[in-house]
């Protein structure tokens, strides 16, 4: 049987494929054509990774992960023993994830093949968190950090910090593919929905959304401008939807640190 891949980026320059693990993780591994590279996000597992590496026949040239979670780097160590590939990760996180060869701060761009690929700090979920942007490619791969309709739980990270992290994101254009390192969607939406004051949109990106699930395919990526009118942790820059929320009068740290708590009590 091969590997349950899906291809969500095919271009004359990269292809990049989704591969679900565990209860709802998602590995992403990308091939550069030019220079025949290849790469992994997060490998949580090794074996779903050998596997489709095998099936492709080829080598892994590096590994990236966003943060030190075993859901994220699991894999590390089996697939850097089969193929001796660097592994890029935060500064921060250098010395809490085994054998990182490239540790990496706040605005690192490096090439990968004929990408480039810009680091950003996203500190929040935990302190060492990054993200891996492919600014020609209009993809992110964001980890923990976002999600669509939610973000990630502050296990490290203030509020503050975590805003801040989500700020520079929506810095990115619209169309920035979001790929997750989960699929939390449906059950996010069930906060989302509590909320109520749903954007006009909102009903038919969930009809989307459930479709996809009832024939087992992800609902990431996402794109970021449908996340920017959805996402209630990203909708609190809008003053009108903030203020049907009781949160006008309040920063948009303060808003986001508002709901953050009130999702970690959502039962
Ligand atoms: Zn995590
Ligand atoms: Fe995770």
């Amino acid at each position: 049987m091969s590997t349950l891949a899906f291809e969500i980026m095919k271009s004359p320059e990269l292809s990049v494929y989704q591969l679900p693990v565990l209860e709802d993780n998602y590995i992403y591994i990308l091939r550069e054509h030019g220079s025949s590279l290849t790469a992994v996000v997060d490998p949580a597992l090794s074996a779903p990774v050998q596997r489709f590496l095998e099936e492709q026949n080829w080598a892994l040239d590096a590994i990236f992960n966003t943060h030190h979670h075993l859901d994220h780097i699991g894999g590390n160590r089996d697939l850097r023993a089969h193929h001796g590939c660097p592994i890029y990760a935060s500064n921060y996180d250098s010395s809490r994830i085994p054998d990182v060869t490239h540790a990496m701060d706040q605005g690192a761009r490096f090439r990968f093949g004929r990408l480039t690929i810009d680091v950003k700090a996203t500190p929040g979920h935990t302190l060492g968190h990054i993200v891996y942007h492919l600014p020609d490619h209009r993809m992110l791969f964001c980890g923990d950090t976002l999600f669509a309709l939610g973000c990630g739980r502050l296990f490290e990270g203030t509020p503050e910090q975590m805003w801040q992290s989500l700020e520079q994101l929506l810095q990115l254009p619209g169309e920035t593919m979001l790929c997750c390192a989960h699929e939390y969607t449906l059950a996010n939406a069930k906060f989302a929905e509590s909320l109520g004051h749903l954007h006009p949109g909102y009903a038919s990106y969930i009809t989307r959304m459930k479709q996809l699930r009832s024939m087992q395919r992800p609902t990431v990526p996402t794109l970021l401008r449908e996340e920017k009118l959805y996402n209630p942790f990203l909708r609190v820059t809008d003053p009108l939807w903030a203020s049907a929320m009781g949160l006008g009068e309040i920063p948009l740290a303060e808003r986001f640190a508002h709901l953050r708590l009130a999702k970690d009590q959502f039962k």
